[in-house]
């Protein structure tokens, strides 16, 4: 039988995601802020519905994509008891491992499975339909949790037990962070000893030194001085927390995430929530005073 889904948390990356979802499966949304799930809805022919309590009441399976997991575990509160034996939670948050251990507890009263299940690929691949996920959990709840977030992926990983999968998100955009903060001190140096952006950009990138941040996010964002909005600073400062955490936890070293912690954590500070990822570059230009292009 045809699972139906629902979806809760139409953000940035969310609603993108929750378009393949209604795509493929019958959908009921929910959003804090009603008028996002109303106009999601009108446009997909999806159900919206006034709370989680009610998409968790009409539904066989449910996604989150919401900013933390205090958050997921707050919308969990507020659902209360209606969960039913065999329903799943799928959470797309890029969330922490003891929140997403804590989830699975309280949702295992009920006889209903947890996976966590981050996506990376940004709101271009959510458009696109071709995220990466990765899951964390046990089987046959993992099993189950392939075949919805299938429709908006390319790569699906299982990566280990509950809490796994926050983890190694947490580490994958730590390492995002780190490269965009090295990337804009170091461009920013080249750029006032006369190199063009472009050039020094052009060199780095069939060099060793290459990366995403490199290959798309400054040329596409920086050097552009387009600065397009699509994940918002304060979540990767949240990543950063997250992942200096699970460092901590593991009593491994963590100078370079620490460093990029207190970079992200200052740029939050004088940008604000609504700022873009890639706009820490604009405090380095600013302390360096120079523009990388
Ligand atoms: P946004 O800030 O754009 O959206 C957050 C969503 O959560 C909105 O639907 C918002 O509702 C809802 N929300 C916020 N606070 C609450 C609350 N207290 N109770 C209920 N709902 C709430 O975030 P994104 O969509 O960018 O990110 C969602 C998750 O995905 C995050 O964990 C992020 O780290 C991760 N992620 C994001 C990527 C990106 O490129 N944007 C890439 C990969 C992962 P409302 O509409 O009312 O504000």
């Amino acid at each position: 039988m045809t699972k139906r889904v629902g979806f809760i948390g139409l953000g940035a990356i969310g609603r993108p995601m929750a378009k393949h979802i209604a795509d493929a499966f019958p959908t009921v949304v929910w959003n804090r802020t009603r008028e996002r799930a109303e106009s999601f809805a009108a446009e997909k022919g999806a159900r919206e519905v006034g709370s989680p309590r009610a998409v968790v009441e009409e539904t066989d399976v449910v996604v989150m994509s919401l900013p933390t997991s205090a958050i997921v575990l707050e919308v969990i509160e507020s659902i209360g008891e209606v969960w039913r034996e065999g329903q799943l939670l799928v959470d797309a948050t890029s969330g922490d491992p003891s929140g997403a251990r804590e989830a699975a507890a309280q949702l295992s009263k009920f006889g209903v499975g947890f996976v966590d299940a981050p996506v990376s690929g940004g709101t271009s691949g959510a458009e696109a339909g071709n995220l990466t996920v990765m899951l964390g959990g046990e089987e046959p709840w993992v099993g189950q949790a392939r075949e919805i977030v299938a429709a908006y992926s390319s790569k699906v990983v299982h990566v280990g037990p509950i809490g796994a999968a926050h983890a190694l998100k947490a580490v994958n955009n730590a390492l995002l962070a780190v490269n965009i903060q090295a990337a804009g001190e170091g461009l920013a140096a080249l750029v006032k000893l006369g190199v063009k952006a472009e050039v020094a950009l052009d060199v780095i990138n069939s060099s060793s030194g290459r990366s995403n941040v490199t290959e798309n996010l400054f040329p596409e964002r920086v050097v552009s001085r387009a600065w397009p909005r699509t994940f918002r600073l304060a979540l990767l400062d949240k990543d950063l927390s997250v992942a200096l955490k699970v460092l901590e936890d593991n009593g491994v070293p963590s100078g370079a995430i620490r460093t990029a912690k207190e970079a992200f954590a200052a740029g939050r500070k004088a940008l604000g929530e609504e700022a873009d990822h890639v706009e820490l570059v604009k405090e380095i230009e600013k302390a360096a005073g120079v523009e990388i292009r």
